[in-house]
């Protein structure tokens, strides 16, 4: 098809060139620390600010964070309980938001030596502002992250001691599914009583609509169960009640992980593909993998959510802008360092690929 985008011609990742045009692009734009300061106060305080007293206050000065209130004279402070709260470096924040949002592919690492501020600096900063887009993924699609965890190579406080940081996707299911066995209520006569009315049928597909629905949908590739909770919107107990119904027609066949796969493989060639996304065979997908190889050459699964919002922005030019970015970071709520780092992406995530 003319014009059509093949994954030899998509762009995978930011040059040097770009990197170095990108930086300049932003300090030609902002050449001052006020320049930079006064971009996160109008940002976080776009109204002015909020004095305790109740008055707004509208007299502060460009490029100064403070300014005195004119009915109770105290001084008050635009990024006092904003996203921007005690920032000290505005330089670093505003630049992230800016090369962020323009769509530039950069490491912490990168990012943190161009900016000049520690690793651990630059890295909290980029984090801060994926969160924020993470934020606004929730109409997005959602995928398991079990199939976007090939790139997941480097160790966080998530992973299993001694084992690799791909053990964290299995040690989150089974917890995870630890949950829903303590959450379910299915009660065993309930399932006795569908269990005699199961070996009586010996159709080739499940009659059961739901069932069948699972079915079809594990016809793709095993999947784990609260997945399936959350793709089919239903209770857990009746989800469950299902399985077992089709794992003792022999239909379907748990595995660990509290994972399920079809096992009648032989007839699952008639069945559609499931509406939603769930192979790994996925161009768009790969294709997040290659960001990431190149960008950050391997990530943490803990983390990956955040990975996939970065993505978006790379490859989203018509949503994102700095100035787009700018305005959700100054939206956002303050997030403490705690709050920061014990997030942990959930087995569903949310994706633009
Ligand atoms: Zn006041």
């Amino acid at each position: 098809m003319p014009g059509e985008q093949t994954s030899e011609n998509l762009k995978i990742t930011s040059s040097v060139e770009e990197k170095d045009l990108f930086f300049a692009r932003f300090y030609e734009r902002f050449p001052n620390d006020a320049d930079r300061l006064e971009v996160i106060c109008r940002a976080a305080s776009p109204n002015g600010i909020k004095c305790k007293c109740g008055s707004l206050v509208t007299n502060r000065k460009y490029g100064e964070r403070t300014a005195r209130c004119h009915s109770c004279r105290k001084k008050v402070s635009a990024t006092a309980d904003t996203f921007f709260h005690g920032v000290k470096k505005a330089t670093a924040h505003c630049c992230a938001i800016f090369v962020i949002g323009e769509g530039l592919a950069i490491s912490a690492n990168d990012f943190s030596k161009r900016v000049k501020v520690a690793t651990s600096s630059g890295s909290v900063i980029l984090h801060e502002v994926s969160a924020a887009i993470v934020n606004v993924m929730n109409d997005e699609v959602e995928m398991l992250s079990a199939i976007l965890c090939e790139p997941v190579g480097k160790r966080s406080k998530e992973t299993p001691a001694r084992e690799h940081p791909k053990a964290e996707q299995a040690d989150a299911e089974k917890r995870a599914a630890e949950r829903s066995k303590a959450a379910s209520s299915a009660s065993p006569q309930d399932l006795l009583q569908r269990m005699s009315e199961s070996t009586q049928s010996k159709s080739a597909i499940p009659e059961n609509e739901i069932e069948k629905q699972i079915y079809e949908l594990l016809s793709a590739q095993p999947t784990q169960f609260d997945a399936l909770c959350k793709h089919f919107k239903l209770p857990q107990s009746e989800l469950l009640a299902a399985l077992t119904m089709l794992e003792l027609s022999g239909f379907v066949k748990a595995l660990s992980g509290n994972r399920f796969e079809i096992l009648r493989k032989d007839v699952s060639n008639s069945i559609q593909q499931p509406s939603f996304p769930i192979s790994t065979n996925n161009k768009e997908a790969k294709i997040f993998f290659q960001f990431v190889y190149k960008t950050f050459h391997r990530v943490s699964r803990k983390y990956l959510q955040r990975y996939l919002a970065r993505y978006w922005c790379f490859i989203d030019r018509k949503r994102w802008q700095f100035e787009s970015l700018l305005e959700l970071c100054g939206r956002s709520a303050r997030k403490s360092y705690e709050q920061l780092t014990g997030y942990v992406t959930p087995l569903s995530v949310k994706v633009v690929l």
